[in-house]
């Protein structure tokens, strides 16, 4: 086909790279800046196939496209909303955006192809995108009506998302649902005031992972208007460790509450229940120095060993609440024990302390051995067996204890039961408190036997129940267990204590 030279000139003079083609893609003519832009000498490109240009995917299929173009000839761009790239002669793909016009002469139509190099451009793209991606911040920004337009590389991994995976979604695929129509309403309004500010302020906010669980966030919002229309730029921080941390405070914080007003009960119980045989003590003494004077050593004698009996008591109640003290602070190390082997020992020890010994029998049922801390259980053990033995009723003739032990609900149950005096119903809230006793017997004691139980428990993570009537108490202790070894069927059995 004849070109007028009038149309060459035209070409070359023009800053843009252009260049003429056929309808089966010949080019009939292209200009300098068009050849240089892809590598080749002025004129080395004439009569060759525009294909050339074309990079290798979509080589095959491009011939159709041409046509599909010339059956419909119009003034437009190629291929909007994707990225274009030419072959220079060396390989190189460059990006590029493509201008397409119909040419028509007398006898053909023609189509001018213009070519604008947007390397630059996409070198600029790539360096924000880097930016944004090596934010530590998660980054999602939205268009006006809430879809999504950029996602950064810490937003698709902080909600579980790949690569372009989330745009053009709307953003309440990121919150959970039953916000969507409130976080709808407030994007809305938020569009209206458009100010910098945190998201949320005085709501708990929470994001929605791809996997469907939800976490804490905290979010920031830019209003950024450009070229691309009113945009807002969201960036959201993961605060489930902050949350986490602020719960361990709390926790903490009640934690040292309690110890706080527990410590302030037990100096004011301590100094009440130390003072009383301190000064019976002192007045024994005085009572002493005056029958000494008198020469009445007969009762000096007895005073004297009044006054050590005192001094004992005291030495004991001290001791207890040494052991109370020491509570907090044991190595809580679990090992596997025999709640059996346990019980064994607890009643050796306890039986020593006292000449009546009342039947004891057992029956255990629970998953044998059992994780805990052996230091504790022994003392829980021994304290719940001696209160049972020492609280025993003179008016029956028989005293009898029962140990048994059950699995329940994922926790070890283990109840000490006796027929002893029972507890009167008023007492039974307040047993469990420091220095409470019941003024029921005469048996001595400090008051610190089931504070201390309740102490061991507390940090074995168990707790403690009691029934009581005048036929008996039952103290039943829950022990949490998520490790044990399967139930091996254990008869009841008698445990003899040597009487
Ligand atoms: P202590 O035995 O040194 O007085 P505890 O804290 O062990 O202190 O017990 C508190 C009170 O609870 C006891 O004084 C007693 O009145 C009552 N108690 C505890 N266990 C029993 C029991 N098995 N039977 C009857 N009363 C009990």
């Amino acid at each position: 086909m004849e070109i007028r030279e009038e149309y060459r000139i035209a070409l070359e003079v023009c800053p843009t790279p252009l260049m003429l083609a056929s309808r089966d893609g010949n080019i009939v003519l292209c200009n300098r800046r068009f050849a240089e832009l892809f590598g080749y000498q002025d004129g080395e490109l004439h009569n060759q196939c525009v294909d050339v240009l074309v990079p290798q995917e979509i080589r095959d299929a491009h011939p159709e496209l041409r046509q599909a173009f010339f059956e419909v000839p119009t003034n437009r761009n190629m291929g909007t909303g994707r990225d274009l790239y030419g072959v220079r002669k060396d390989g190189e793909l460059i990006p590029v955006e493509i201008g397409l016009d119909p040419v028509t002469s007398d006898e053909s139509t023609l189509v001018m192809v213009s070519i604008l190099d947007i390397r630059e451009r996409k070198m600029g793209e790539v360096k924000i995108r880097r930016a944004i991606d090596a934010a530590s911040s998660a980054m999602v920004m939205i268009d006006e009506q809430g879809k999504i337009e950029l996602v950064n590389e810490q937003a698709n991994r902080m909600f579980g998302y790949e690569n372009q995976e989330l745009i053009g979604d709307k953003i309440e695929r990121l919150v959970p649902e039953r916000y969507h129509r409130k976080h709808a309403v407030y994007r809305t309004s938020y569009q209206n005031t458009r100010d910098r500010r945190s998201m949320g302020v005085g709501r708990d906010l929470f994001g929605l992972k791809k996997d469907g669980t939800e976490f804490p966030v905290e979010i920031g919002l830019t209003p950024l208007d450009g070229a691309d229309g009113r945009l807002v730029m969201a960036t959201v921080i993961d605060i489930t460790e902050r949350k986490e941390n602020e719960k361990n405070i709390r926790r903490k914080n009640e934690d040292l509450e309690r110890l706080n007003h527990e410590l302030t009960e037990f100096a004011y119980s301590a100094s009440h229940d130390l003072k009383a045989p301190l000064s019976s003590i002192s007045g024994i003494l005085e009572l002493s120095e005056t029958d000494l004077e008198n020469g009445d050593l007969e009762e000096v004698q007895t005073n004297l060993s009044r006054a050590r009996m005192l001094a004992q008591r005291l030495s004991g109640r001290i001791e207890d609440m040494l052991t109370l003290a020491r509570a907090d602070h044991l190595d809580d190390v679990m090992e596997d024990v025999s709640i059996p082997d346990l019980v064994s020992e607890a009643a050796q020890a306890v039986q020593g302390q006292f000449s009546l010994t009342p039947g004891l029998t057992t029956a255990f049922a629970h998953g044998d051995p059992v994780r805990s801390v052996p230091a504790r259980l022994s003392a829980i053990l021994e304290n719940l067996l001696a209160n049972a033995y020492k609280y025993r009723d003179p008016e029956k003739t028989e005293h009898r204890i029962h140990i048994e032990t059950w699995d329940e609900d994922g926790a070890i149950k283990l109840a000490v039961e006796d027929n002893g005096i029972g507890i009167p119903e008023d007492h039974l809230g307040k047993i469990f408190k420091l220095f409470k006793r019941v003024a029921n017997s005469n048996e001595p004691g400090s008051g610190l036997g089931l504070a201390l139980v309740e102490k061991n428990l507390s940090h074995l993570g168990g707790g403690i129940e009691v029934v009581s009537s005048r036929e008996g108490s039952c103290f039943t202790i829950s022990l949490p267990q998520d490790h044990k070894t399967p139930v091996s069927e254990q008869p009841a059995q008698k445990l003899e204590v040597a009487k």
